[in-house]
């Protein structure tokens, strides 16, 4: 099926389906939760969204496994008590737990309740874009796309998205539903997706939104060698943030930061505009602070070059000999 090319400029993108454009930096609400964050405070965690819709910010990404209903709960008070343009709401699909135990699940029936429950939970009528969380591999990828198809036309999503996907799997979907967006892991320290999904993405006139584009807050250089995670933080188990990697990707953040330094800018700043700068890309930044999102807007009007690419390049070369993937995270298959 094919959609509509998207429009791309430095700082704006339209996702098909969608009635105008967005910012290429939306807000990531997977820490709002709590879940695997370590908590999260509610009312910063609202103010921080108003404040990110202040600078700027119309998209914002959650998923009904964020504090299992937590991060959409918050997002649903903070929308319902915004003063400003509502921001679009991108949510996700396909992932059930029990007793704290994730799975994927995409059956057709467990989307449309799915879709059901996030509405409710974030007091609208219709989710901008409803992305199916993790491919489920026990249920053919062409029944979840029909279900989704159905729920677009009957109004309840304006768009559809994957999120983990292959190219493989993509193909498959898309022949079923019309497919907008893919959300999959980007940053500079993680790299598969560039040539994973991206290529196809770009063929398909598709926008990219690239999750944890700030590597879980290493590419934000305030995480240090004494810096500790508590409560059930995933950092505690994340491959990078144990020796001997640990050391090593803060060797290269060090080096990554004087390099933002020589350019004037910020090392979040460099971290965002290297996502932006590789194509049709969406940053998903994620915060739970107000301080946080006041300094979005580094990340626009200004463009990396070829030179700062191949720099980054070889820092990466030089600090990081046994790079790694954020595999970790993936949710098990369902057992029935
Ligand atoms: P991220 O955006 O790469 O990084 C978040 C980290 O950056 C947090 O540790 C935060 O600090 C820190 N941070 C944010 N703004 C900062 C600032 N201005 N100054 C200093 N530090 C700052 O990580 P992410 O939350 O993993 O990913 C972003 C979003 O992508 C998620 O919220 C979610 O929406 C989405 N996501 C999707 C999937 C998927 O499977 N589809 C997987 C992962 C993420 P604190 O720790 O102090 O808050």
């Amino acid at each position: 099926m094919i959609i509509m090319a998207q429009s791309l400029t430095n700082n704006e993108i339209q996702i098909s389906g969608l009635p105008s454009s967005v910012l290429r930096i939306a807000l990531g609400t997977w820490a709002i939760g709590g879940w695997m964050w370590g908590g999260s405070d509610d009312n910063l965690a609202i103010k921080t969204i108003h404040d990110a819709v202040a600078n700027g910010i119309n998209l914002i990404d959650t998923a009904p496994v964020y504090g299992f209903g937590h991060s959409e709960e918050v997002v649903g008070k903070a929308l319902a008590s915004l003063t400003d343009k509502k921001p679009f709401i991108a949510t996700k699909v396909g992932l059930s737990w029990d007793n704290g135990k994730v799975y994927r699940d995409s059956r057709p029936e467990i989307i449309r309740q799915g879709i059901e429950d996030s509405l409710r939970r974030l007091g609208v009528d219709t989710i901008a874009l409803a992305q199916v969380h993790w491919p489920d591999n026990k249920t053919p990828i062409e029944d979840t796309a029909a279900e989704l198809a159905k729920l677009r036309q009957e109004g309840k999503i304006l768009s559809i998205g994957v999120s983990n996907y292959s190219a493989d799997q993509m193909k498959v979907f898309q022949q079923a539903a019309p497919l907008a967006t893919s959300q999959d892991p980007l940053n500079i320290f993680e790299r598969a997706t560039e040539k994973n999904t991206l290529p196809f993405v770009k063929e398909n006139d598709m926008a990219l939104l690239a999750y944890g584009p700030l590597c879980r807050g290493l590419l934000s250089g305030k995480i240090t060698a004494s810096s500790t995670f508590t409560g059930d933080d995933l950092r505690k188990t994340d491959p990078k943030f144990q020796a001997p990697r640990f050391e090593q990707y803060l060797k290269a953040v060090t080096e990554l930061q004087a390099l933002a330094d020589s350019k004037g800018k910020s090392l979040l700043a460099l971290a965002i505009r290297w996502v932006l700068d590789l194509g049709p890309t969406i940053a998903l930044w994620g915060a739970r602070k107000p301080e946080q999102v006041t300094n979005i807007r580094d990340a626009l009007d200004w463009s990396l070059s070829a030179d700062d690419y191949r720099k980054i390049d070889d820092i990466l070369a030089r600090n990081t000999p046994d790079p790694i993937e954020p595999t970790f995270m993936a949710p098990p298959e369902r057992q029935a």
